[in-house]
C-alpha cells in the first residue's frame, strides 16, 4: 500500500522542517527525536510546556488565599 509511510514524516512543531522517524536517534539512551526533527527541538519544547507549567497555579493561587483570612477567630487579641 503506498502513501503508508507518509505518517512517519511530519513537521517539526518548533523550526517547520520536516523531522523523520528514526532519521534522529540518540544510540546512549536508545530514543528518537521524532516528532521533532532533533533533540533541540524536542528540548526547546520540553521547556515551552515546563515554562506553561509554572505559569498556571500563579493564577489560581488567589482563592486559595482567600480561605486563610475566613479562619481567623474572632477575640483572639
Ligand atoms: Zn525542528
Amino acid at each position: 500500500m503506498p502513501g503508508g509511510a507518509n505518517r512517519d514524516v511530519v513537521t517539526c512543531a518548533i523550526c517547520g522542517k520536516p523531522a523523520v522517524r528514526g532519521a534522529v536517534v540518540d544510540a546512549k539512551r536508545g530514543v528518537d527525536a521524532f516528532p521533532f526533527c532533533s533533540f533541540r527541538c524536542q528540548t526547546i519544547d520540553l521547556g515551552k510546556w515546563l515554562s506553561e507549567e509554572y505559569r498556571i497555579p500563579e493564577g489560581d493561587d488567589q482563592s486559595e488565599g482567600v480561605v486563610s483570612v475566613d479562619g481567623d477567630e474572632p477575640g483572639k487579641t
